[in-house]
């Protein structure tokens, strides 16, 4: 039996939007990945002061975001826990319910990337899974850099050069916030979700 291929995608997809669905698409293909789990994060404390949505809401636009893609699962692990939210633990939590042998995969933008040294356990995170870092506008992705804060993390990485699309959560909540359009940006479930719950205003 050869093991499944499974990414790994966490963020905090408030709200989620196509840049998110396009990347996880575009790795999903390049690295020929039998599915790709979305993870919400629980809120990290030094991210925004916005009204955003909350945990179970944001939980509950990616559901419906990915609702279409049989490739596309959402877990609610990182929510179930107490904040904060340390991958290496999502990995090891994942791990535990999928069927062994498993290959895992950790989908991140190149923003997300260039933090990779300070994060908990890091060394773990590379042992338990490979990582696929996405270009993203504005945020060119300097392995060599990355590798010489991070030994190691060269030989786990693979580069994807997706869709580069400008589209940002913290772009849409100031749109969403101030009338100006998100349509096409969002997908339609998750725009109706938003506009019954008068998310974001
Ligand atoms: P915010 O502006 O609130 O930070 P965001 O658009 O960056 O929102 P996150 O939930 O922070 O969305 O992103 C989750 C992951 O997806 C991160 O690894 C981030 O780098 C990546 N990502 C988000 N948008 C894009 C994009 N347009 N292109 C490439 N990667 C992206
Ligand atoms: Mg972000």
């Amino acid at each position: 039996m050869t093991g499944q291929r499974i990414g790994v995608y966490g963020g905090t997809f408030d709200p989620v939007h196509i840049g998110h669905l396009a990347i996880a698409e575009e790795v999903r293909y390049a690295l020929r990945l039998d599915q790709v789990i979305f993870v919400p994060a629980a809120r990290q404390p030094l991210k925004g002061v916005a009204p955003g949505a909350s945990p179970t809401q944001r939980l509950e636009m990616v559901r419906l975001a990915c609702a279409a893609n049989p490739a596309f699962a959402v877990s609610d692990l990182e929510l179930r826990r107490p904040p904060p939210s340390y991958t290496r633990d999502t990995l090891v939590g994942l791990r535990n319910h999928l069927p062994p042998f498993s290959h895992l995969t950790l989908i991140m933008g190149a923003d997300a990337a260039r933090d990779l040294p300070r994060w908990h356990r890091v060394h773990e995170i590379l042992r338990l899974a490979q990582l696929a870092v996405v270009a993203r506008p504005d945020h060119p992705c300097d392995l060599a850099d990355l590798e010489s804060r991070l030994p190691g993390v060269r030989l786990r990485t693979t580069l994807i050069d997706g869709p580069r699309l400008t589209v940002s959560s913290t772009d849409l909540r100031l749109r969403l916030a101030s009338g100006r359009p998100t349509r096409y940006q969002i997908p339609d479930a998750v725009l109706a979700y938003i506009a019954h719950h008068g998310l974001y205003l």
